[in-house]
């Protein structure tokens, strides 16, 4: 699982990424500033985005 999140912004959220958007599709709506948005391995100890993990979990077991 990747995670999208900006490292330099203390209190922001990591979003779930599916590999062309995030699970709350707000990558691509323009809902946050991309060209801040990095991927990574590991959320960095950042409390994942509310809305990605309602998806996935409404998506069952997808990984
Ligand atoms: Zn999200």
């Amino acid at each position: 699982m990747l995670y999208l999140l900006n490292p330099r912004k203390r209190i922001s959220k990591a979003h779930l990424w599916t590999g062309s958007d995030t699970f709350c599709t707000m990558f691509n709506t323009g809902g946050m500033r991309k060209e801040k948005q990095q991927l990574f391995d590991t959320p960095l100890g950042k409390k994942i985005c509310l809305m990605c993990s309602n998806v996935k979990k409404r998506m069952g077991n997808y990984e």
